[in-house]
């Protein structure tokens, strides 16, 4: 574990931090005061925190100690967020690690761009910090889930998940899903034939009490489209939401 490149801040008196809860954040963020806040903040609620101020050391630090959430920065001197996450999507030790987002660019062509890399949610700056944790909190319990699961496969038609090494195929070939993907997927694939509401796809597959708005759960829908293939095997119903072609 490296270094964080910020100092600590003292704690507060009369606050009580929360205990070691394991779960390793890396900040990659260029804006010291931000790191300082969130790394102060996080470590206050258990977390373990490392951090970088440049793409290059982000991108190390990530690949060399994956972490179990990854919060990054868009705009970075040297290598950029969008880089970045291209890079821990394209890397086996790193796809399956949740990513957030921080970004100052609203526009929801970033939102588009974010997920379709990979990104798992996305918060716009600024952000309240219980927000933010609200959503690593939502994360982390679905990534978390496969590990805890009995060896189990799931497979309709094409599609065969691996639940436990958080592996999904179609017709024999692995597909590369980024973590909201495939808890997407599984949902899906779970019940052939059922409609789900786009709340009911918030719920499974971003985590309950997750800020998202309905139109995220579509962006995911068509990246995971473009994963399938030409199959048409998400079926869009009309006015509900989507199910999986039975
Ligand atoms: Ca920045």
């Amino acid at each position: 574990m490296a270094e964080p490149v910020t100092p600590e801040k003292k704690t507060d008196k009369g606050r009580v931090s929360a205990p070691p809860n394991g779960v390793r954040v890396l900040i990659i963020e260029d804006e010291p005061a931000l790191v300082d806040a969130l790394t102060y903040n996080l470590r206050r609620e258990g977390y373990e925190v490392s951090s970088a101020a440049n793409g290059e050391n982000g991108l190390l630090l990530a690949l060399h100690t994956i972490p179990d959430i990854i919060l990054l920065d868009i705009m970075l001197p040297g290598i950029n967020g969008q880089e970045i996450l291209r890079e821990l999507r394209a890397t086996e030790k790193t796809r399956a690690v949740p990513v957030i987002i921080l970004s100052a660019r609203s526009e929801e062509i970033d939102q588009v761009v974010g997920f379709s890399l990979g990104a798992d949610d996305y918060v716009t700056k600024p952000f309240s910090f219980k927000v933010l944790l609200q959503r690593i909190k939502a994360l982390h319990r679905r990534s978390d889930l496969p590990a805890d699961t009995a060896a189990e496969v799931v497979h309709h038609g094409p599609v065969r998940l691996d639940l436990v090494r958080h592996k999904a195929f179609v017709s024999g070939n692995e597909m590369i899903l980024t973590p909201t993907e495939f808890r997407l997927l599984e949902c899906l694939v779970t019940k052939p034939g059922r409609a789900f509401s786009r709340l009911d796809l918030m719920e499974n597959a971003i985590g309950e009490g997750a800020i998202v708005l309905e139109r995220t759960i579509d962006v995911h829908v068509k990246t995971l489209r473009k994963k399938l293939g030409d199959m048409d095997l998400i079926e869009t119903v009309r006015g509900v939401g989507y199910r999986f072609k039975e």
